[in-house]
């Protein structure tokens, strides 16, 4: 079959023929309709240091995928050919105590697909049957393609209440862009954006938010007054990795506000502890998804009119997956998804 893979330390990707994967008893194999482009696949892409100390090679990359069931594994009972379905792209180990007390997305042995097991960056993937989401009827094959990401930016939007709260989003990168939306749909009042980009705040307009802000030139307290608001956001969703963006989402927080951060932060970044105390900030880390209740939220989030469609702004047919990423390092998209349905 196709595939791109990372053949070698260095930059950029290699589409070749590599051997169908093989399925064990508890395993399925997916054919590949569509792809998504992550942010996380463009650090391998690049080979920066992250990269080059994660990614084993010779990898098939890439976890962002919709497909259909192509065969069972033997012990398999819950799928059938054809299933529409994703792919959860932790593989947990099923023996730590998170793993066991059914807190699974808090596992402490999370293997990649994509990232240190063979990804989706192909014409088939193999996973275990209890890591696919059998997606339900009348989900686009586009949304589908990405309930990766938008698992992301569920699991960090919907760490706090929002019903009529105000809400800062930390960069409009393609999950900003989401969080955006499910906050609204959540019944957020305010939602505001930041980033330095203007075609991702004019994304981030696109799918809701309620006023986007270029930070190189307004400042955010300038903005909450323009909004009537006058003790800052009760709730914060860090989105760009940024230690100024993460700053400033201190900075502009209500005591007693809540931050849920998704972006990851370089090392070593300081922030404002006196501001974290003395107005009593909760700071939550967040790491891919609720398996599964994210991905439910997702479902049900969509089936009751949220519509995140429009982050999707490039589609390229899989041999063409250099303009792809071309697209990805340029910055100016939002989600990129490589057609593998030729
Ligand atoms: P992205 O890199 O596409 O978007 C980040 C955005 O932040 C960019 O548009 C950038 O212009 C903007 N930005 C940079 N500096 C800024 C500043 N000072 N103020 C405001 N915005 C600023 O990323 P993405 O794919 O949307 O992902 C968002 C973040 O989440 C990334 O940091 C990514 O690494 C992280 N992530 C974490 C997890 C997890 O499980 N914790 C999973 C996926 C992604
Ligand atoms: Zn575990």
């Amino acid at each position: 079959m196709k595939a791109l893979v990372k053949s070698a330390p260095g930059r950029g990707l290699t589409l070749t023929d590599v051997p169908l994967p093989t399925i064990g008893d508890l395993d399925v194999l997916i054919k590949v309709d569509r792809t998504g482009i992550c942010g996380t696949d463009l650090h391998i892409y690049n080979w920066d240091a992250w990269a080059e100390k994660t990614i084993p090679t010779p990898l098939v990359i890439g976890h962002e995928f919709v497909g259909s069931i192509a065969e069972i594994g033997s012990a398999v009972e819950f799928l059938k050919l054809g299933d529409i379905v994703s792919g959860e792209g932790h593989l947990i180990c099923g023996v730590c105590r998170n793993c066991l007390a059914g807190r699974r997305h808090l596992c402490k042995d999370t293997a990649g697909v994509g990232v240190t097991s063979p990804g989706a960056f192909a014409e088939f993937v193999a996973l275990p049957a209890t890591n696919v989401w059998k997606h339900a009827e009348g989900i686009s094959l586009d949304v589908a393609s990405i309930f990766d990401p938008f698992g992301n930016a569920t699991h960090t939007a919907l760490a706090f209440p929002l019903l009529g709260e105000d809400v800062l989003i930390t960069g409009a990168g393609p999950i900003g862009c989401m969080a955006a939306a499910i906050s609204k749909h959540a019944g957020a009042r305010h939602v505001v954006v930041t980033d330095l980009n203007p075609q991702r705040l004019e994304l981030a307009k696109t799918l809701g938010a309620t006023r986007v802000v270029d930070v190189s030139d307004e400042k955010i307290p300038d903005i909450q007054r323009e909004l009537g608001m006058t003790e800052g956001f009760d709730v914060g969703l860090e989105m760009s990795g940024n230690k100024h963006a993460f700053n400033d989402l201190i900075a502009n927080m209500a005591h007693g506000g809540k931050i849920a951060l998704l972006g990851i932060p370089e090392p070593g970044v300081a922030i404002d502890w006196n501001a974290v105390v003395f107005n009593s900030l909760t700071i939550q880390g967040i790491y891919g998804r609720k398996m599964y209740e994210t991905w439910y939220q997702m479902t049900s989030m969509l089936q009751s009119g949220l519509d995140i469609s429009a982050v999707i702004t490039h589609h390229f047919d899989f041999p063409d997956f250099e303009k792809g990423f071309a697209a990805m390092n340029e910055g100016s998209c939002g989600k990129v998804i490589l057609n593998w349905n030729l």
